[in-house]
C-alpha cells in the first residue's frame, strides 16, 4: 500500500504564487508544498518585478535588495524599426534572476511548511476531501488544494482544463548576458511578430528574454538565425546581439505559452499566480501577480480558517477578489499586445505616446495594482 499523509492544505507547484502561498500559510495550518524542480533553477522569465510586491516579500522575511537587486525605475520601449520612447515608470521595480528569488523563497519555505520536491500526477476531490498522487506513487489528502503548477502543466491535462486543449501560437526563449546596460533601466524593444525585454539581474548580467510567435519564429532555422535576421531588423537588438556575451551554455525556451482565461477556482482548487491566469509578459507583472494572489488567498484563509465549513465562503470570496484585482489588468495587457504586434496600429500609438507623455504611464497604471501590504 502506498504511504498517505494528511494535510489541511496541499501546495501543488513551488514557483513564486506557491512559495509565497507556502510561506504565508505555513505558520498557521499544516501545509505540504509539491514542487517538480530542484532549486536553484533558471527559469524563461524577463526577472522585472514590479515594486508593487516589495513591502509583501519583506513581510515574508524575503528583501531582493539585500539579494543585490537592481533598482529599476525607467522604461525605454522601441518600434520595430527603433523609435525610441524613454518614460519614469510610476511604482518602478527591481532586477532579480529567478534562480536567486525563487531559491531563497523556497530555503523560507522549508523553514515553515514541509516542502517535497515529487512531481504531482493527478489532483481527486470526493467528499470533501483532496486525494493528490505524485510520479513515485506517494499518496497525500488534504482539506484543501491550491494550484500553483505555472501556465501550462500535466495537472492542467489530468484536471482536464478547458485552455489545455487549445493550441497557442507563442513561445519564448531566454539567456542572461555580459553586455553594458544601465541598472536603471528596462528596455521593451519590439521586432517582427515578437518583442524583447532587456533589464539586469542582481549578478550584473543583463536578462535577455523575447516572446514571439510560431510564425515569426519559423522564418528562421535556429535560435541564433532569429536574432540575427528577424530581431536584429530593429538596430537596439541588433547592436545587442552582435556586442553581448552569452553566459548560458544554451538558451532556455518554452512553447505553448497561453494567455487564455482560466477559472480562479476549478473543481475546488484554488488558482492562483500563472494557474489562474497569465497577463502579457509585455506588462511586467505578472511575478507581482502571482505573489498578489498568493497573499489574497492565504489572507482569506486566515480570515476564514481551514476548515471544511469555511471552503463555500472561501471560493466565492477568492473568484471575486481575483476578477476584482486582475480582471481588468489581464484585458489591458491582451489590448496592448494587439496594438504592439501590428505594425500600423504601433506607429500611430507611438505617435500619440509621443505627443501626450502622459499616456505610457497611464497605461502602465492600468496593468499595475497598487502597493501589496
Ligand atoms: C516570456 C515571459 C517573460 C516574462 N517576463 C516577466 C517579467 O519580466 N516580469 C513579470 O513580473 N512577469 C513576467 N512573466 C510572467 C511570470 O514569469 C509569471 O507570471 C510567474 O512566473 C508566475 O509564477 P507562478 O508561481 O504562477 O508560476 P511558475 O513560476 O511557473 O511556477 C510554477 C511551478 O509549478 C511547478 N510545477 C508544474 N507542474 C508541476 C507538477 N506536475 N508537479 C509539481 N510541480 C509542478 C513548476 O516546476 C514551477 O516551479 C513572463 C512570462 C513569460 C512567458
Amino acid at each position: 500500500m502506498p504511504e498517505t499523509s494528511t494535510y489541511d492544505l496541499i501546495i501543488l507547484g513551488g514557483g513564486l504564487a506557491g512559495l509565497c502561498c507556502a510561506i504565508a500559510l505555513g505558520q498557521h495550518y499544516k501545509v505540504l508544498l509539491l514542487e517538480k524542480d530542484l532549486f536553484p533553477q533558471h527559469k524563461v522569465c524577463g526577472e522585472y518585478v514590479s515594486n508593487e510586491v516589495l513591502p509583501y516579500l519583506q513581510s515574508l522575511g524575503i528583501d531582493p535588495i539585500q539579494l543585490g537587486a537592481k533598482k529599476i525605475t525607467e522604461l525605454e520601449i522601441t518600434t520595430h524599426t527603433g523609435k525610441p520612447i524613454r518614460t519614469k515608470l510610476p511604482l518602478g521595480g527591481f532586477g532579480i534572476s529567478r534562480y536567486a528569488l525563487d531559491a531563497e523563497l523556497y530555503n523560507r519555505a522549508t523553514q515553515c511548511c514541509d516542502v517535497h520536491i515529487e512531481t504531482v500526477m493527478t489532483v481527486d476531490f470526493n467528499s470533501e476531501i483532496f486525494t493528490v498522487q505524485t510520479k513515485n506513487k506517494k499518496i497525500y489528502k488534504s482539506t484543501f488544494a491550491v494550484g500553483a503548477f505555472g501556465k501550462r502543466s500535466t495537472i492542467d491535462i489530468a484536471m482536464k482544463r478547458g485552455f489545455i486543449q487549445q493550441k497557442s501560437p507563442w513561445l519564448a526563449v531566454k539567456a542572461h548576458y555580459s553586455y553594458s546596460f544601465e541598472d536603471t533601466k528596462v528596455a521593451l524593444h519590439n521586432f517582427e511578430g515578437g518583442y524583447c525585454g532587456l533589464s539586469k539581474v542582481e549578478t550584473g548580467a543583463v536578462n535577455a528574454c523575447y516572446l514571439t510567435t510560431f510564425k515569426s519564429f519559423k522564418q528562421a532555422n535556429s535560435i541564433d538565425e532569429f536574432q540575427k535576421q528577424v530581431m536584429s531588423v530593429n538596430p537596439h537588438l541588433a547592436h545587442f546581439f552582435k556586442h553581448a556575451e552569452p553566459l548560458f551554455p544554451e538558451p532556455l525556451t518554452i512553447s505553448q505559452i497561453s494567455f487564455s482565461k482560466k477559472p480562479a477556482v476549478e473543481n475546488h482548487v484554488f488558482m492562483i499566480g500563472d494557474s489562474a491566469g497569465l497577463i502579457h509578459p509585455l506588462c511586467g507583472n505578472g511575478m507581482a501577480m502571482a505573489i498578489h494572489s498568493a497573499k489574497l488567498l492565504a489572507d482569506l484563509f486566515l480570515e476564514h480558517g481551514a476548515g471544511v465549513n469555511a471552503r463555500n465562503s472561501i471560493e466565492q470570496a477568492y473568484r471575486d477578489t481575483w476578477q476584482h484585482h486582475f480582471g481588468s489588468r489581464l484585458k489591458t495587457g491582451r489590448r496592448i499586445q494587439n496594438v504592439l504586434l501590428n505594425p500600423s496600429l504601433a506607429k500611430t500609438a507611438f505617435t500619440a505616446a509621443k505627443t501626450f507623455p502622459g499616456l505610457v504611464p497611464a497605461i502602465i497604471k492600468k496593468t499595475h495594482g497598487d502597493l501589496v501590504v
